[in-house]
């Protein structure tokens, strides 16, 4: 069952995906060569406590970090720690908060100094699947509608759209139904209706889409073509006004892909 969000509960979210936005920004301005994801872990945690939020992914199904981090080839569910950054690399970062109740989710992928230009169009495509793709999240339209949005602009320039790996209803759990592919036929699926809270998050490959779990670590996740891989998330909820960006900075996400993303 596809859980519907009170008015109330939105504005709830609303709340904590402000802090899930500002944590974000916070971790962008400290990408730089040399920095280990370790410290931007640390930086992260003690940003959402200091706003009274609590990082949900950490001792998530055991997770050991307040963050993911995945470098590169990595596509998500990096564990924080002695990698450092360097010139050239991209970084996903994916931040859950969970604030009075709720957890907002979302992630970006940041270039490290200087990037190949194939490299700064997989994140403008990326970045740019998932403002499509949310500007489904309307009254009427299909779950499938969703996912088609990423996929057709996605492969139309070449990429590939990671099939294991979803996007995901969100609320009092961080993982609610239902589970969302990035990519899926226009008009198929249930109905969206107004309450709806997705966890939307097209996770896109300059090679095939085919994945590898790392079995040292359990967690993870690269291409298995060894491809670059980037990732955005946002929080979106479905109102009779449009899209609203639970997790989009402000002036808040009313309307959708208007504002800063
Ligand atoms: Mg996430
Ligand atoms: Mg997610």
């Amino acid at each position: 069952m596809i859980i519907r969000k009170s008015k109330g509960e939105l504005e709830t979210m609303r709340e904590g995906g402000k802090i899930t936005a500002a944590c974000l920004r916070f971790l962008t301005r400290n990408v730089s060569p040399g920095v280990t994801t370790g410290q931007l872990d640390r930086m992260a945690e003690e940003f959402i406590r200091s706003f009274g939020g609590t990082p949900e992914f950490k001792g998530y199904q055991g997770f050991p970090g307040s963050i993911c981090a995945s470098p590169n080839a990595m596509i998500v569910h990096g564990i924080p720690g002695s990698y450092r950054l360097k010139d050239g690399d991209i970084i996903s970062l994916d931040v859950g908060v969970r604030f009075e109740g709720f957890v907002t989710d979302s992630a970006t992928t940041v270039a490290v100094g200087d990037v190949a230009k194939a490299t700064e169009d997989l994140l403008l495509t990326t970045r740019q699947c998932l403002i499509a793709a949310s500007g489904q999240v309307r009254p009427g339209k299909r779950l499938g509608d969703i996912g088609n949005a990423i996929q057709v602009l996605a492969e139309s320039r070449g990429y590939g759209v990671v099939r294991d790996l979803v996007s995901h209803g969100v609320g009092r759990k961080m993982h609610e139904e239902p589970q969302l592919p990035n990519y899926g036929r226009p008009g198929t699926g249930p109905r969206l209706q107004a309450g709806m809270t997705f966890a939307i998050e097209p996770m896109i490959t300059l090679g095939s889409y085919d994945i590898r779990i790392d079995d040292r670590d359990g967690w993870s996740i690269y291409t298995a073509d060894g491809s670059l891989s980037a990732h955005f998330e946002h929080t979106v909820a479905v109102t009779e006004d449009g899209p609203w960006v639970l997790t989009q900075e402000e002036p808040n996400g009313v309307g959708g892909t208007g504002g800063v993303w």
